[in-house]
């Protein structure tokens, strides 16, 4: 049996070869795009660690996030922008997956007494839902929650419309077209809650100012941000 199945994923390895997205190696785990020593060489932020977290910045003055993260850096022509256009572009569900389990580690790791009873996923319209199959932002939080078991909430921030045909160069205007365009369901089971905000990638703020300053309105206990990567 034990062969049988060894002769099938051979043949199954020259149809369709696992390999690592950056480096082409076949040494990676089945349920990750990247091999060990690529996750490893990944431009982690550290944010952390910095006296003056650049993703608190951000936010000054605008909304009061108990704490607020990104992952990984976002540069050009890099395995993280590889890792998104196949997340957001290719119909690759395991690059979210797999960018998610490494989010939730870092949760696990370096936010356990934050206490974090949700994580919202970041929503996008039901029409871009159609065209990509899924919210990527949700396939994070999935591989998140394998790691650390924190439930998702993700019929209460909704986005029924698009703010896309709008191009206000002004960011607030364009901020409140975005804000707009959200809206907040059952709202009761936010209620003295500390919840996440998940998203891919975080580049001016405006759309998670715009999630934040919604939820903001109702009778939650904190809220907080992490993304996936941050535009440089
Ligand atoms: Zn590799």
């Amino acid at each position: 049996m034990r062969l049988i199945k060894q002769y099938l994923d051979a043949f199954l390895h020259l149809w369709y070869p696992h390999i690592c997205l950056s480096c082409g190696t076949d040494q990676l785990r089945k349920k990750n795009v990247l091999c060990n020593q690529c996750i490893d060489s990944l431009p982690f932020t550290e944010f952390e660690n910095d006296q003056e977290n650049p993703i608190q910045k951000i936010f000054w003055g605008r909304v009061s996030f108990t704490f607020a993260n990104t992952l990984l850096f976002f540069t050009k022509e890099s395995i993280v922008q590889l890792l998104i256009t196949e997340l957001k572009y290719h119909q690759n569900k395991k690059a979210g997956w797999m960018l998610g389990r490494l989010m939730g580690n870092y949760i696990q790791e370096k936010m356990s007494q934050q206490n974090i009873d949700f994580l919202i996923p970041i929503p996008i319209t039901p029409f871009k839902k159609k065209k990509r199959n899924y919210n990527q932002a949700i396939l994070l939080c999935e591989g998140i929650q394998s790691i650390t078991g924190i439930p998702i909430l993700e019929d209460v921030l909704l986005k029924p419309y698009s703010s896309d045909s709008q191009t206000h160069k002004d960011r607030i205007k364009r901020m409140e077209t975005i804000g707009q365009s959200f809206v907040v369901e059952q709202a009761w089971k936010l209620s003295n809650k500390h919840i996440l905000l998940i998203d891919d990638v975080l580049t001016t703020g405006a759309t998670i100012e715009a999630a934040a300053s919604i939820l903001d309105g109702y009778d939650l206990k904190k809220i907080s941000v992490f993304t996936a990567a941050y535009t440089i």
